[in-house]
């Protein structure tokens, strides 16, 4: 397998870093995972813009103009002969230079990319999933896609050891999202979700369900909820790139309704599935 890195594509273990790297030593760069669906990316435009945004919102200057990564990452698909389902993850960090908090002067971003496989998530979809709620320990800028997830990774893990797929994250009383995508309520044929503020990460499969629910005529509120408000939810789903739309059906223990995936989050998938089908057919 090869990677893309700041300077060339490379055999997948022939890649080396110095050991004072600043992602490994600050968790300071930015990353994506991007969906690839029969050989082709999905919404590759959508996380390569917020790719650039994140980068910004951090002062870190990506070793590429867009026009060219977008090239270079056609051209990665093809070197791995990419045809099936897979995921692409690529990151940029501020560089490789002697530890000091501070930015290194006259030192160039790294960045690699590679592409991995990946199950699709066809059980928890089809069934749902059970998820905790968590206090949300992140830092203010969540809108940022940082190589930090300490937070994320701890309250992911506190999920795992409830038997849960997903934590619910809250501020106080307010749900912003999961520790790992994002999080919708559905009440009375209307869909909640958090506003896209520096609280949540703007997901792009969140994007993309606005639209669907557009185009079918339901209600799209960009309105924070309450964790008292999951408790009579009529339906609770969540979404990311590796997990699509998953319906959630128990919140701590509780199910919601029925315990059964919902009818409009059913109809969501159905819309995602056919989404996603257009474009890797055209
Ligand atoms: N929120 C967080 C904290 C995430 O890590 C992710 C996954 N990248 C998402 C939301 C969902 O974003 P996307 O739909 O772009 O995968």
């Amino acid at each position: 397998p090869y990677l893309l890195t700041e300077s060339d594509y490379v055999h997948q273990d022939a890649l080396s870093y110095p050991f004072e790297e600043r992602g490994l030593q600050f968790g300071d760069g930015v990353y994506e995972v991007i969906r690839i669906y029969g050989g082709r990316f999905y919404q590759l435009h959508d996380h390569i813009d917020r790719l650039y945004r994140s980068a910004e919102a951090i002062k870190l200057e990506v070793p590429y103009e867009k026009a060219e990564l977008l090239e270079k990452l056609a051209t990665l698909l093809e070197k791995n002969s990419v045809t099936t389902d897979a995921k692409l993850y690529l990151q940029v960090t501020r560089g490789s230079a002697p530890r000091d908090h501070a930015f290194p002067v006259g030192v160039g971003a790294n960045l690699y990319a590679y592409i991995a496989d990946l199950t699709r998530k066809t059980e928890e979809m089809k069934h749902g999933v059970s998820v905790i709620t968590h206090e949300d320990e992140r830092w203010q800028n969540c809108y940022i896609k940082s190589l930090n997830l300490l937070p994320n990774v701890l309250a992911k893990q506190t999920a795992k050891e409830h038997g849960a797929y997903e934590a619910i994250l809250h501020r106080g009383e307010r749900v912003t999202e999961c520790s790992s995508s994002n999080v919708f309520l559905v009440k009375d044929g209307s869909v909640y979700t958090h506003p896209e503020t520096n609280q949540i990460l703007h997901g792009c499969v969140r994007t993309r369900v606005r639209t669907f629910c557009q185009e079918a005529g339901i209600p799209f509120v960009e309105q924070s909820f309450t964790v008292e408000d999951l408790q009579d939810a009529d339906e609770l789903f969540l979404t990311s790139t590796t997990s699509e739309i998953v319906p959630i059906v128990k919140v701590d223990g509780s199910a919601v309704q029925d315990g059964k995936p919902g009818d409009l989050t059913q109809k969501l998938q159905r819309a995602y599935e056919a989404d996603a089908q257009i474009e890797h057919v055209s």
